[in-house]
């Protein structure tokens, strides 16, 4: 059973949120603020933190910082809830790093779906499951294959590694040096232009699958389902 910690200073919605998590089969632990919700983090070791913005004590994007830092929080996966306009960007790209946000108010349905994708997204990054399936894109890491609409393709080694680490955190945006020092290793002495040339002959050779992969300008790129 997954473990989500719940950190939101109104309690009626935290209430609301952890009973409609918990009548979808997930365990739900609740913190008000921001020092409790860190102690708990560290105290439950969660599979998922729905975390709100404005919490007092602390703030939810201080507290994300904190969690995304420490060694043995930082692979929880935390979904953010924001007001409107709350600076967005920021929240899920890398100065805070949450890994996704759903904006107040929101439904409980729309946030149970949320909380699944998001829980799916980790476990295909973390599981040993070898064949993975993303729209029409199949890949096979024990074998190191990808095909697209059952077609296999021919891919070099490094392609493969490149595909395979937009695969596992599908979703996010990956910074051209992150993925630099993730495909090609840390002592790789290259240009991220490096990693430019192998997303366009990715693309090419997956034919209109490749839309999948998306730049994301002066950064870097995510594949999306669509
Ligand atoms: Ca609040």
């Amino acid at each position: 059973m997954h473990t989500i910690l719940v950190i939101e200073d109104e309690r009626d919605l935290a209430g609301l949120v952890a009973f409609n998590l918990e009548k979808e089969g997930y365990r739900c632990v609740i913190a008000c603020d921001g020092i409790q919700g860190l102690e708990m983090a560290r105290q439950h070791n969660p599979d998922l933190i729905l975390l709100d913005l404005m919490l007092p004590g602390m703030l939810g994007t201080e507290l994300c910082k904190l969690l995304k830092k420490a060694e043995n929080t930082s692979q929880i996966p935390v979904i953010m809830l924001t007001a409107k306009g709350e600076e967005i960007d920021k929240v899920v790209g890398f100065e805070v790093g949450a890994d996704d946000y759903v904006v107040k108010p929101f439904s409980t349905r729309e946030l149970v779906l949320r909380v699944k994708a998001v829980l799916r997204r980790f476990a295909v990054e973390t599981e040993s499951e070898t064949i993975i399936n993303i729209g029409t894109v199949t890949i096979d890491t024990s074998r190191h294959v990808v095909a697209v609409k059952g077609e296999e393709i021919a891919f070099t080694s490094t392609e493969f590694k490149l595909l395979h680490t937009l695969v596992k955190r599908w979703g996010r945006v990956q910074s051209r040096d992150v993925l630099l020092r993730d495909v090609w290793g840390y002592n790789y002495v290259g240009d991220t232009r490096t990693v430019d040339t192998h997303i366009t002959r990715l693309r090419t050779k997956m034919g209109e699958a490749g839309d999948m992969i998306k730049t994301v300008r002066g950064f870097g790129y995510k594949l999306e389902e669509r």
